[in-house]
């Protein structure tokens, strides 16, 4: 065997520091209420994506079954080959038409998709700026192409517009998610598409947190802002409210055809399955015709976060991610834990996922909450914080 302690070493100074992570198992379907391997009894649910409580809808495993009897499961292939099956057309197609854009690219992953967008599009003399706040799919893809990017902060209404007025690049590209993963806040999209305007930049928007939960239709912030025609890219991932996985990637139809040209994540992968397209198909019924589902999410936003405020516990944001921010992580880990034993799930996020000194509980919020769970977590986590006896730095 080869010697692997120089990687033991260092889980074991992460572990010193409160930073080491591991693998909790689900042993039941996921809902509001789950059951976790090695914890006794139900847990109730607050730190999942299934924002639209459709991950274990039964519309959507019936529609997977009747895929697979008519196309099997396998794709067999990379799209470029023989993988490019009905379903994936019909998939993006209904997408391209869902976001008011000319064409539509399925990958497999939203980590996938963004970094491909990133990597493949913006060229050398061109600059990238990205939020500070992007996620890490979006970094890698600046990082690993050959334009030059810079971070800036949603919050310092002039750097951006700095950055922006600078001579010297070819093209600009200005890159945001709509609903921040980690702070539940969105950006001031307007204000985005007036500077893109002035600047012809280009805007790319992640609508990872938003398809499904905003806008009259559910197809994300821009249709919420009335602004879907002013994005030129829309990056759409199933992993969250869509209760499936992969990543749809919408825009001009010469950037579609780019992609599927270049993008080395599209390019070099094995096409999914296409019982995958008919979940996310079906997942778009529901999200489509039922928009009760976003209503009930945003109630129980609202019932969470202003239960918190009475408790004098501030949440930053307005959205259904509700950060609770703690400080160190080894509060956040204890405060996680002792709410586990209380019986609520909320995973505790700690740097390098957020900025060090900002560790936090990462409420998130499903549709099917009911005010009984949702009042049941504020108790406990006013209990614990009592018991702890800093309320005050909350
Ligand atoms: C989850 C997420 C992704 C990645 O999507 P996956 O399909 O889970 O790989 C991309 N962007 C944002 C903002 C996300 O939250």
């Amino acid at each position: 065997m080869s010697d692997f302690t120089f990687l033991q070493d260092q889980l074991d100074a992460l572990a010193q520091q409160g930073l080491a992570r591991s693998l909790r198992t689900v042993v039941s379907a996921q809902g509001p209420v789950i059951r976790l391997a090695d914890e006794p009894g139900e847990k109730i649910l607050f730190c999942s994506n299934n924002y639209l409580s459709l991950a274990a809808d039964p519309r959507i495993g019936h529609a997977v079954a009747e895929a697979v009897r008519t196309w099997g499961y396998g794709a067999a292939a990379s799209r470029l080959v023989s993988g490019t099956m009905e379903l994936h057309r019909r998939l993006e197609h209904r997408f391209a038409a869902w976001l008011g854009k000319e064409a539509a690219l399925l990958f497999s992953s939203g980590f996938a998709a963004n970094e491909a967008l990133l990597r493949t599009l913006p060229e050398r003399g061109d600059l990238v700026l990205l939020d500070r706040m992007d996620h890490a799919s979006l970094i890698d893809g600046a990082t690993a192409g050959s334009a030059r990017f810079r971070r800036y902060d949603r919050n310092d209404g002039s750097r951006l517009e700095r950055l922006l007025a600078r001579e010297g690049p070819r093209r600009r590209y200005i890159v945001t998610e709509s609903v921040f993963s980690m702070d539940g806040d969105t950006p001031d999209l307007a204000r985005l598409v007036e500077l893109k305007r002035r600047h012809d930049a280009i805007l790319i928007l992640d609508e990872a947190h938003a398809i499904g939960c905003l806008g009259p239709t559910g197809a994300g912030l821009a249709e919420a802002a009335g602004l879907l025609d002013e994005i030129d890219i829309v990056v759409a991932p199933l992993g969250k409210a869509l209760a499936a996985s992969g990543a749809i990637v919408a825009g001009p139809r010469v950037v579609i055809d780019y992609l599927v040209n270049r993008a080395r994540a599209f390019i070099y992968t094995t096409a999914p399955p296409p019982a995958h397209c008919a979940a996310v198909l079906a997942a778009m019924d529901i999200v489509q015709t039922e928009p009760e589902r976003r209503h009930r999410l945003a109630r129980n936003t609202e019932r969470l976060r202003g239960r918190l405020a009475e408790m004098g516990l501030s949440a930053p944001g307005r959205m259904h991610i509700v950060p609770i921010l703690l400080g160190s992580a080894d509060r956040a880990v204890k405060i996680s834990r002792d709410l586990l034993d209380r019986g609520y799930f909320v995973a505790a996020i700690r740097p390098p996922t957020v900025p060090p000194g900002t560790a936090r509980l990462r409420v998130s919020v499903q549709a099917d909450h009911t005010d009984d769970q949702i009042d049941g977590l504020c108790d406990a986590l006013h209990k614990i914080v009592r018991e702890e006896g800093c309320a005050g730095s909350l």
